[in-house]
């Protein structure tokens, strides 16, 4: 029989390690969302995890002033702006790396997808983990080894874990992603649990991706990075999209090690073989971003203060709705547990989180997103909470007005952030209605 022009399939010629690759979950989830939207429905967003806040005011000045930037800049960053980022970590960690060690990219999540095609090894990631770090190894051909962590550990990496699967085969080259405070569960490792993990990383010489995209919003600006008892192997990631609310600004920033320095080569090699170099008027006004001073330590201050006190209004209901998840000591997640809830769950027909977060958005309008899209079993009925949904500027101007000293008055969430506790609200109703699928948004 002859093929027909139209029995060709043009898909048949896709690279293997793309093939059936579904887009990223959590803007998935926010295009969704968004069509549910235009079809007049209610939907409460509390999936995609974009920082409520403006980018503060300095920040954006400066960005007009360099809106005439044109050029192209050197590749590995604009020297200014590497040497601020130096020196931000210089204050923050003591790290002494110095310009010559950053890389500057259009978001660090492109600067993890360029770590993986130059580096040849395993990638080791502890579940739940953000929802991109394998499938970038998957386009690449890497092999991810998952490491387990467990709730009562507070889902963070225990040293013996991280030993037992390293001493299985010892010299095997790897890239350990640790990203803390974490997405999805906020939580972080404090210094003697990071000195302990330090341990295990220099026993093997392993070489850890840092993921600190969370830091500047560790609750109590406390923020210590592995970086500072395992300076030899340690890349530090980070970038302006979650404690600067820039995320479309896309940049994103490397700190390499001198030993190092081999890895940050190959990376700017084919940073100039792809995307050439970061947006010129961006990087210029990232300079002011992590030259930081009393304004963006004000903004940095008031951000962890709202998003503190409403992780406290959004644990406590959750508490009376027996949904578990440890408090986070940063950033803007909660990585819930529905397990207390399994057996009225499954007489529901719900087994798996992706039913349950599917179920939750179809019956109350709630998105969020399955523990499974952070690489946890399709079974365990966790999912994120990503408390965004809310005005981020108003908050602000709010909490500075109350003195710092003063805690901000108990109806704060109600007032700045209603769409939030009402989903929450909406959620934990509908966990604990017995039997019922609750009325359509
Ligand atoms: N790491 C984590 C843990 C993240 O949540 C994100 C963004 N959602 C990134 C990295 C990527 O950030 P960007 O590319 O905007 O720098």
């Amino acid at each position: 029989m002859n093929r027909q022009e139209g029995d060709i399939k043009d898909d048949v010629h896709l690279n293997l390690n793309v093939r059936g690759m579904k887009p990223s979950a959590t803007v998935a989830i926010n295009e969704y969302c968004n069509r549910l939207r235009e079809q007049g429905r209610q939907v409460f967003k509390l999936g995609l995890g974009q920082s409520p806040f403006p980018v503060p005011d300095s920040v954006v000045d400066e960005l007009k002033a360099n809106a005439h930037q044109k050029d192209y800049l050197e590749v590995r960053g604009l020297a200014a702006l590497r040497e601020a980022v130096a020196a931000h970590l210089r204050r923050s960690q003591g790290v002494t790396g110095h310009a010559d060690d950053v890389l500057i990219g259009p978001g660090s999540k492109e600067l993890m997808f360029l770590l993986q095609i130059v580096f040849y090894g395993d990638l080791l990631i502890p579940t739940p983990a953000w929802v991109s770090y394998a499938p970038q190894a998957a386009i690449v051909g890497r092999h991810v080894t998952w490491l387990n962590t467990e709730r009562s550990e507070g889902w963070l990496l225990t040293p013996e874990r991280l030993n037992r699967v390293c001493r299985e085969d010892p010299s095997r080259p790897r890239v350990l992603v640790l990203n803390y405070p974490s997405n999805p569960t906020g939580q972080t490792w404090d210094e003697e649990a990071l000195r302990a993990l330090a341990a295990v990383t220099a026993k093997y010489g392993i070489i850890v991706l840092s993921d600190e995209i969370y830091g500047g919003l560790h609750y109590e600006g406390r923020h210590a990075s592995i970086a500072r008892y395992y300076p030899e192997r340690t890349i530090i990631s980070g970038g302006l999209s979650k404690w600067c609310g820039a995320g479309g600004w896309r940049l994103g920033t490397f700190m390499f090690p001198k030993r190092l320095r081999w890895l940050r080569d190959a990376m700017t090699s084919v940073a100039s073989e792809s995307f050439t170099s970061t947006c010129a008027p961006i990087q210029y006004a990232a300079v002011r971003a992590f030259h930081g001073g009393m304004d963006i330590e004000r903004y940095l201050r008031a951000s962890r203060r709202v998003l503190r006190h409403l992780a406290g209004d959004i644990a406590a209901r959750l508490k009376k709705a027996a949904i578990s998840a440890p408090f986070p000591a940063g950033a803007f997640y909660f990585f819930l547990d529905f397990s207390n809830h399994r057996e009225a769950l499954a007489r529901r027909g719900i087994r798996t989180s992706e039913a349950l977060c599917h179920r939750l958005l179809e019956d109350t309008g709630v998105a969020i997103l399955p523990g499974s899209d952070f690489g946890r079993p399709a079974t365990e009925l966790n999912a994120r909470l990503a408390f965004v949904d809310f005005d981020g500027a108003r908050a602000l101007t709010e909490a500075e007005i109350i003195p710092a000293d003063m805690p901000l008055p108990d109806d704060f969430g109600r007032i700045i952030a209603p769409n939030v506790l009402n989903a929450v609200e909406r959620m934990c109703a509908w966990v604990e209605r017995p039997e019922g699928g609750g009325a359509r948004a």
